[in-house]
């Protein structure tokens, strides 16, 4: 997939990219690394929303979650919280979080990591400019809008990747101060008394797990049986069951029709009538895609109705030398994916070897507490027949080091090809399962057989024992 040599192939080539996230900077170092001339046009801030406002700042308020959870363990594990209301042993009232500090730390450090980017891309050469900008045919790009406004760029290959924004709801418009989008999170002070989630999709099961384990009062609305709906069930049932004994309602079944605020206390009205008051409340119902009014269908540029970019596997779409990557694309909403997407249009436009986007092989994780990782076949697709497949899952509860560290809940699923022992896909739900699905996404990568990884080592006591005992467990006799 890497390109094959850094000589500069791609010498005098024109390069213009609309949008500096993930899609875009990471398709604008490839195209460096080839000797093009490139520019990028990003209006926000590199990195994009990836790292000013979605990604990093989600997973840097979930670190501060994270440890408030394991803290909130440490009692069984014989820690001590002296000034605790129940005598030293409970850590409720000994630690809070302080949400003004965690908001700054989320906000300095996502600036930081801006910084970085940009710094990279001025090192490789990339000439950045600031503003709204938006083609100008199929061979140019124009920044409308903003402190570079009236520039004009030229391109031999322009790459669009402008990423997606919050979808809302007609009656439930965020103020920014209690009804909320997951943008608008990290300017409040205090924390919410009471946060009304609205969508169990994988934005709203993060931050409302994570204001959970803040201290916060959640309430979970559902629009299906179960939270989570697009992951694997059983995952899903082990988390709502977590979030419900930690003291989390989930409303399931439930639509969310209005959100409305009165002074300091916000009102959902749900399709069925019935109301739910909370402090706040947090929107997160899907993205629409940024792909308006930036000139795409002038330029022969095929959207589909939803407002996505249609692309291929290699990221062209309908206009000859125009690409497009990540989140205005709708193929798969992850930063890894939309990296991917913009450095296979750049090997593609600039002649380097290339191979076409393999979804199968993405490994992906929703961070709540536990996390939930999966990669490769899901057990439906098995269940259903398009994938011929055997499963073995394994509770953690077993494992001696899930015991040694108070883990309770959780689980690793292993999925292989029935007859051959190809280790297809599978699921891990654990703490930091976004680290230890890594030896599944290599086997399912790399085509591994269930005995390749039964026979390597694995550390004692360990969690990835488990993903060897899953693997010994589907060994067929006589391989
Ligand atoms: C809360 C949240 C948490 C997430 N967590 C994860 C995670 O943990 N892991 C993961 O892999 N994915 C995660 N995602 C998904 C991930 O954020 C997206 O898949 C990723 O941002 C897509 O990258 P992109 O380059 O397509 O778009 P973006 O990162 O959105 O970048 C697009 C950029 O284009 C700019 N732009 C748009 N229009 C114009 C214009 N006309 N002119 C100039 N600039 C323009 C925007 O300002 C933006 O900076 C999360 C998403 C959300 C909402």
């Amino acid at each position: 997939m890497s390109p094959t040599s850094a000589s500069p192939i791609a010498q005098r080539q024109r390069v213009a990219v609309l949008g500096g996230g993930p899609g875009g900077y990471e398709a604008a170092l490839v195209a460096a690394q080839l000797g093009a001339d490139v520019t990028v046009v990003e209006r926000q801030g590199l990195g994009g929303s990836t790292v000013l406002t979605d990604v990093v700042p989600s997973k840097t308020l979930i670190a501060t979650a994270e440890t408030m959870a394991t803290v909130g363990g440490a009692s069984e594990l014989g820690v001590r919280f002296p000034g605790g209301p129940t005598g030293d042993t409970e850590p409720a009232g000994a630690v809070s979080v302080d949400l003004a500090r965690v908001h700054q730390r989320v906000k300095s450090l996502a600036l930081s990591q801006s910084a970085d980017v940009r710094a990279r891309l001025e090192k490789e050469g990339v000439r950045i400019l600031s503003g709204d900008g938006r083609l100008d045919g199929p061979h140019a790009l124009v920044v409308a809008d903003g402190p570079d406004a009236g520039e004009r760029v030229e391109a031999d290959i322009v790459l669009v990747s402008t990423g997606s924004s919050p979808r809302t709801l007609p009656d439930a418009q965020p103020d920014g101060e209690r009804i909320l989008t997951w943008k608008q999170v990290y300017d409040i002070e205090e924390l919410p008394e009471h946060l009304v989630v609205v969508g169990s999709g994988v934005t709203g099961a993060e931050f409302a797990s994570a204001y959970d384990a803040l201290g916060a009062h959640v309430t979970l609305v559902s629009s299906r049986d179960r939270v989570l709906p697009g992951e694997d069930a059983d995952a899903a049932e082990v988390l709502e069951e977590v979030f419900r004994r930690r003291g989390m309602d989930v409303v399931s079944r439930s639509r969310a029709e209005k959100v409305e605020r009165h002074g300091d206390t916000v009102t959902v009205t749900l399709s069925d009538g019935r109301t739910l008051e909370g402090s706040h409340c947090l929107v997160a119902v899907g993205a629409i895609p940024n792909t308006a009014g930036i000139g795409l269908e002038e330029a022969g540029v095929w959207t589909s109705e939803s407002g996505h970019v249609d692309v291929d596997k290699v990221s062209r779409t309908s206009a000859r030398g125009v690409y497009a990557a990540g989140d205005c694309t709708g193929v798969f909403p992850l930063a890894s994916v939309a990296a991917m997407q913009g450095r296979i249009a750049m090997w593609h436009a600039l002649g380097d070897t290339v191979s076409p986007l393999r979804l199968r092989t993405v490994s992906s994780t929703v961070f709540t507490s536990p996390e939930i990782a999966t990669v490769g076949w899901t057990q439906k697709q098995i269940d259903s027949g398009e994938a011929q497949g055997e499963i073995v899952k394994l509770p953690l509860s077993t494992n001696a080091r899930a015991k040694m560290l108070g883990i309770h809940d959780g689980f690793v699923k292993l999925f292989c090809r029935s007859g051959s022992g190809t280790v297809i896909g599978g699921v891990v739900v654990a703490p930091r399962a976004s680290e230890l699905i890594f030896p599944l996404t290599l086997a399912v990568e790399k085509r591994l057989n269930v005995d390749d990884v039964a026979h390597a080592f694995t550390v004692y006591p360990s969690l990835t024992g488990s993903l060897a005992e899953a693997a010994r467990q589907l060994h067929v006799t006589g391989q």
